[in-house]
């Protein structure tokens, strides 16, 4: 059975170190960190990321502030607000939870939001910086994995890496963090021929693709270190579950990670951190 790499413990540690930091930065400039998080609509599944990036932001010491909007609303009126937050000296970090209702273009909104407030890293000059090499606020997502192949020891120096998914939130920063820790990067994707072909060569595998446990133990080599992103729910028990059949997997990979209780716990925790460094950097100008 091959270690699993334990988010949710890893997560609590990053989270006591952070409140400390927050403790330290209230001393030194009067006030802690403020996040505002914008939720449009009911989406259970949104207003339950939100619950759990405000409960966070408590456990940190982060102030987090909720702007809830019908799902009606509309785009002028949500960029009105971004807007708004942009010029509030006291909003540190903004965040706009996605997905966004079909009437409002979604990559407007978050271009409106101030690069330095833009804690989730998905403005579009944040993705060019990323891309550039240039320093940059990281996509909390595929930095949390960065967090838990590093707190292991994984060297990843001239590995096969293998990125399952192209997302722009998680599969192409994903490739390009593990190709600036010099991994041989490939991405698959739904196009890809012979998909298992290309997964078995993986020394390290990153799966988000969105679909239960659709990596199974045929598709990865003996000795892996296997990242399940994915965040599914089983038809059948209408449990959470991974892009990774873990039970299946498991006995294979050197590492590997759950669904629940691995990368989702890191996203969360790595966007408290992006709204320190937003603070600190606001800060410090
Ligand atoms: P998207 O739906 O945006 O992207 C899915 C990717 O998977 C696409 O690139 C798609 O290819 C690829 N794909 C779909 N079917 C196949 C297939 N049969 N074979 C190979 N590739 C395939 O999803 P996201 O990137 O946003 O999310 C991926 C998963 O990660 C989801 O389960 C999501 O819930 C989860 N997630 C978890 C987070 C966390 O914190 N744990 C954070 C964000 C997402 P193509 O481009 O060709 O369509």
């Amino acid at each position: 059975m091959g270690v699993v790499i334990d988010g949710k413990t890893l997560s609590a540690n990053i989270k006591a170190d952070l409140a400390e930091r927050v403790r330290s930065l209230r001393g030194e400039y009067g006030r802690v960190p403020v996040l505002t998080v914008i939720l449009v609509g009911d989406d259970p599944a949104s207003h339950s990321y939100v619950r759990g990036k405000i409960k966070a932001a408590a456990e940190v010491g982060i102030e987090s502030r909720l702007v809830e909007l019908d799902a009606s609303v509309g785009e002028q009126e949500l960029l009105d607000r971004v807007h708004a937050l942009n010029e509030d000296d006291g909003v540190d970090g903004i965040l706009v939870q996605l997905p966004l209702p079909k009437h409002i273009d979604s990559e407007r909104v978050v271009s409106a939001i101030s690069l330095e407030k833009d804690v989730d890293g998905f403005h579009p000059l944040n993705v060019a910086r990323l891309w550039l090499g240039e320093p940059c606020t990281l996509p909390c997502t595929p930095k949390g994995v960065m967090r838990m192949l590093d707190s292991v020891g994984i060297g990843l120096s001239g590995c096969n890496a293998v990125v399952v998914g192209r997302s722009n939130i998680v599969g192409k920063p994903m490739a390009k963090l593990l190709l600036d820790a010099n991994a041989t990067v490939t991405v698959a994707h739904s196009r890809t021929r012979d998909l298992a072909e290309v997964t078995r060569r993986a020394d390290v595998l990153i799966a988000a693709v969105g679909r239960a446990r659709f990596i199974g133990a045929d598709m990865i080599k003996e000795g892996a270190v296997v990242i399940d992103v994915g965040v599914n729910r089983d038809e059948t028990t209408g449990k959470l579950c991974g892009d990774v059949d873990f039970d299946a997997c498991a006995g294979k990979a050197s590492y590997i990670t759950k669904t629940p209780g691995g990368v989702g716990p890191m996203t969360i925790c790595m966007l408290m951190e992006n709204t320190i460094e937003c603070f600190v950097k606001r800060k410090s100008r």
